[in-house]
């Protein structure tokens, strides 16, 4: 075997640049823990970006899928299968989602929302000049529609032109979303908690004053549930606790735990007059090995209570973050809900998450300034007081 060195060195000359990768070589993983080749463990806050919420190496999972690859792995949309018909019965019951689409990423599966509120609009008025009114500091994934409506000049500039006709407002700032409706307004997008962007919960009443809006002009609400969904706020879906529905919905990250796999899902009513056959397809999309994955998922989340979980840790988490914020001044404030949390800093925080990773811990940012905490929805208390232990010895050092 190499060394970590020759390793890395091997990726930066066959790998295209498109990411900045910290210095470490992954290896195997068990529960919140991770391990690099050279055997040295990590404590991960960060679970492959909000995905791998029932922690590493669980049995259940690992034997599900192996059960199914040596069954059937894949076999097209042009036949049914058990494990996609299974898992859409289930996500339709913890959503309370009429239909189901399922998708490979995150990022399809906006694609998919998008032209489904589209479609809808079109097969009201005929009219193939509609707009999406999408927000700032949104991230939709990097595809050409998700781009679009992803509200950080940053990622689309070199790229353009994007799809047209997507307007931006103020998330969490009512009157800037009115000041972009008109006539031609046919679906309003966001995150129920921006991650990317922040760690920033929709606020009450802006959800409520939307829906209330979409519902007097028929407009679709679209949330994108990808990252703050599957749990992690406490709630299956985050716009759960708000006591509306949307109209179509994206999710994808944990929905796998680390099979590649999303889906975009909509009420009965854009169901049944948008997308239709021929309109809307993908080859590995929902095939027996993302369905066994979903469906284990879903078992595994019910019978390990893991929202309940996620409310009683996320509150603990947010207790101790907040003692952060008082004790250091560097930090300004912390923001999010449940196992989605943001400590805000007054400069940079790449060189504590470095710091952290050479102690054994894994973290990431949010923008520059922004320290997220995205751990495995199983993570106890004493996780959390290892994490800080931590990361206080990093800031101390500072
Ligand atoms: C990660 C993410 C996406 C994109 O998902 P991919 O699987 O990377 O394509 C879209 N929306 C949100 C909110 C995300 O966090």
């Amino acid at each position: 075997m190499g060394t970590m060195e020759q390793y890395i060195e091997d990726a930066e000359k066959a790998l295209l640049h498109t990411y900045n990768r910290y210095q470490v070589v992954l290896d195997k993983g068990d529960g919140v823990y991770l391990y690099d080749i050279e055997g040295k463990k990590y404590l991960d806050f960060c679970a492959g970006i909000a995905v791998f919420a029932l922690g590493y190496n669980n049995k259940r999972y690992n034997d599900a899928l192996k059960d199914q690859i040596d069954k059937v792995i894949h076999t097209s949309n042009y036949y049914y299968n058990m494990p996609a018909i299974e898992a859409a019965k289930k996500i339709k019951k913890v959503s309370g989602m009429d239909r189901v689409f399922f998708t490979n990423s995150g990022a399809e599966a906006v694609e998919g929302a998008i032209k489904a509120a589209r479609k809808y609009a079109y097969l009201k008025d005929g009219r193939t000049d509609h707009e999406i009114i999408a927000m700032e500091h949104s991230f939709h994934g990097r595809t050409f529609g998700a781009l679009a409506v992803t509200g950080n000049p940053k990622y689309r500039e070199a790229f353009e032109p994007m799809i047209g006709n997507i307007r931006f407002a103020k998330m969490n700032d009512f009157e800037s979303v009115l000041e972009q409706v008109n006539e031609k307004t046919c679906a309003i997008l966001f995150e129920t908690v921006q991650g990317e962007g922040g760690i920033y919960p929709a606020e009450e009443e802006f959800m409520k004053s939307i829906k209330k809006l979409c519902e007097e002009k028929d407009i679709l609400l679209v949330l994108d549930e990808i990252q703050c969904g599957m749990g992690r706020t406490g709630y299956m879906y985050a716009w759960q606790k708000y006591g509306i529905r949307p109209d179509i919905m994206t999710t994808a990250k944990a929905l796998g735990c680390g099979i590649p796999v999303g889906a975009f899902l909509l009420t009965e009513q854009v169901g049944a007059n948008s997308l239709t056959s021929g309109d809307h397809g993908t080859t590995y999309g929902g095939n027996p090995l993302a369905g066994a994955a979903i469906n284990i998922v879903l078992d595994l989340f019910e019978e390990n209570h893991i929202i309940d979980n996620v409310k009683e840790t996320g509150a603990y988490l947010e207790k101790k973050l907040d003692a952060l914020v008082s004790e250091y001044d560097c930090i300004e404030t912390r923001r999010g809900v449940g196992l989605m949390q943001g400590l805000v800093f007054n400069r940079p925080v790449g060189d504590i998450i470095t710091k952290a990773l050479d102690r054994g811990l894994i973290l990431i940012n949010a923008g520059t300034d922004i320290i997220r905490f995205v751990p495995p929805l199983i993570i106890t208390k004493e996780h959390v007081d290892e994490m800080t232990a931590i990361l206080k010895t990093c800031l101390d050092a500072e």
